[in-house]
Formats: structure tokens, C-alpha cells, sequence
């Protein structure tokens, strides 16, 4: 299949630092191109600056020099009303520690993603249910995450990050509090969600999270470089 080219990638990091006091110098003028439909994995140890990288691609955290476009949409400038603009619906996101509510269910921990989006409450519920379904747990609606494996919260949290039809998921360590049996299923729901069109930024350090991806990037104390 032939895809068409797109007018600007969804990310692009032009010779972006990030500096912590100290000073750290977490990011080192990296640049990256993230066109629509790459799967990219950034891999590095701990304390490389990967969450640094991965916040300010999800406008959480802003860089202390050069430039971040998001769909094409320069960032640097943009009030924090105009960020949470451009985010929302467009970016979704999986930390390693799954970020749910434990005594909510399942169908509501992903509603909740959806409430301020002015989508009537049918409609919402509509598609939580779907995005339960993605992730293989349409029959999981009135669980609690309390009662569920780490797997299972895992895919709740993968479903509340597409709920919205993001373009871009970012993930942190996605795996991190995982055995290998549940990272292999993150990991196949994943290729799934790159299979329907979704632009995945999976950060990580393990290898074989990092081998599914079809572009890989190590970051090794701020700086990027393209493996494959
Ligand atoms: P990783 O996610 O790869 O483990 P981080 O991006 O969290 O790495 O951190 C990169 C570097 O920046 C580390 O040296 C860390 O101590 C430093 N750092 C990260 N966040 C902050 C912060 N808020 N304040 C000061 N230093 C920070
Ligand atoms: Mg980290």
C-alpha cells in the first residue's frame, strides 16, 4: 500500500534542549521527524531523558530552547490554553503505573477521559465501549481495576489513551510494571493500534519492547540517534 505523503510529520523536534537547574542537561538539541503512521521507540537507560523528551512531546513540559511542532502547529509560543488545545483528542497517553482509578469501573475510568470533550453522554459511553473493545476488554465494563492483573489495568489505560481518536500515543515504559506474558500482549495490542493508523512514541528500556517497532531511537544521556 502506497500512503500518501502527509503536508508536515506529527512531530517534529528541531535542535530542542532541556535543561534542569543544577544544571542537567537533559535533551541536548535533539531533533526527530515523526511522520503520520510511524511507530518509533525510543530506548535508553535510566536517566537518558527519556520521560523529559516524552513530556514535551505531550506539551506537559516545555523545552528550554529550540522548537517543537505538533501537527505542524508551532508550540514554543502557545499560551497553556492553546496547548491544552492542541493536545486534546490529539495525543493520548500510557505511563508505566497504569494512572487509573482503582474503585472506578472499568467503563468509567475510560468515560472519564471524555467528559469535558462536549460529546453528548450516549455517544461517550458509545465509544468507551469501543475502545474497551479494542483492547479486548468489552466483557471487563463493570470490573474495578482494583480486582484486575496488571495486564488487564494496563489495557484499561490503553483504551482511556484512544478513547478520544488521538493521532499520536506516547507512551512511557508501558511494560515497565509488567511480566513477559503481559508485555508481549501490550505489545501485540500495539502492532494492532499501528495497524489501524495510529502513530505510536513508545519509550523504554527493554529490547524486545523496542524490537517491535519499526523505527528505533537511542537516547544516551540527551542525545538522539537513529538505530534502524
Ligand atoms: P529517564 O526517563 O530516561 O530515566 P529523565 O528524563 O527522567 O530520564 O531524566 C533525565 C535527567 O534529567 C536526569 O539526570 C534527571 O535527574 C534529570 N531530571 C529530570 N526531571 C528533572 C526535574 N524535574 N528537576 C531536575 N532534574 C530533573
Ligand atoms: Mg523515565
Amino acid at each position: 500500500m502506497v500512503r500518501p505523503v502527509a503536508a508536515h510529520p506529527v512531530v517534529e523536534l528541531r535542535d530542542l534542549t532541556r535543561t534542569f537547574p543544577g544544571p542537567v542537561d537533559a535533551l541536548r538539541g535533539v531533533n526527530l521527524s515523526v511522520e503520520s503512521g510511524d511507530y518509533v521507540s525510543i530506548i535508553g537507560p535510566s536517566g537518558s531523558g527519556k520521560s523529559t523528551l516524552l513530556h514535551i512531546l505531550g506539551l506537559l513540559d516545555r523545552p528550554t530552547s529550540g522548537e517543537y511542532l505538533l501537527d505542524g502547529h508551532p508550540t514554543g509560543k502557545a499560551s497553556e490554553g492553546d496547548r491544552a488545545a492542541l493536545r486534546g483528542g490529539r495525543i493520548g497517553f500510557v505511563f508505566q503505573s497504569f494512572h487509573l482509578l482503582p474503585q472506578r469501573t472499568v467503563l468509567d475510568n475510560v468515560l472519564l477521559a471524555t467528559l469535558y470533550s462536549g460529546v453528548p453522554r450516549a455517544e461517550r459511553e458509545e465509544r468507551a465501549r469501543a475502545a474497551l473493545d479494542r483492547v479486548h476488554l468489552g466483557h471487563r465494563l463493570s470490573f474495578t481495576p482494583a480486582t484486575m492483573s496488571g495486564g488487564e489495568r494496563q489495557r484499561v489505560a490503553v483504551a482511556r489513551a484512544v478513547v478520544a481518536s488521538p493521532k499520536l500515543l506516547l507512551a512511557d515504559e508501558p511494560t515497565g510494571n509488567l511480566d513477559t506474558k503481559n508485555s508481549a500482549g501490550i505489545m501485540d495490542l500495539f502492532d494492532e493500534l499501528h495497524a489501524d493508523g495510529l502513530t505510536l512514541v513508545v519509550i523504554t528500556h527493554d529490547a524486545a519492547v523496542s524490537a517491535r517497532a519499526g523505527r528505533r531511537v537511542r537516547i544516551t544521556d540527551g542525545d538522539l540517534q537513529e538505530v534502524s
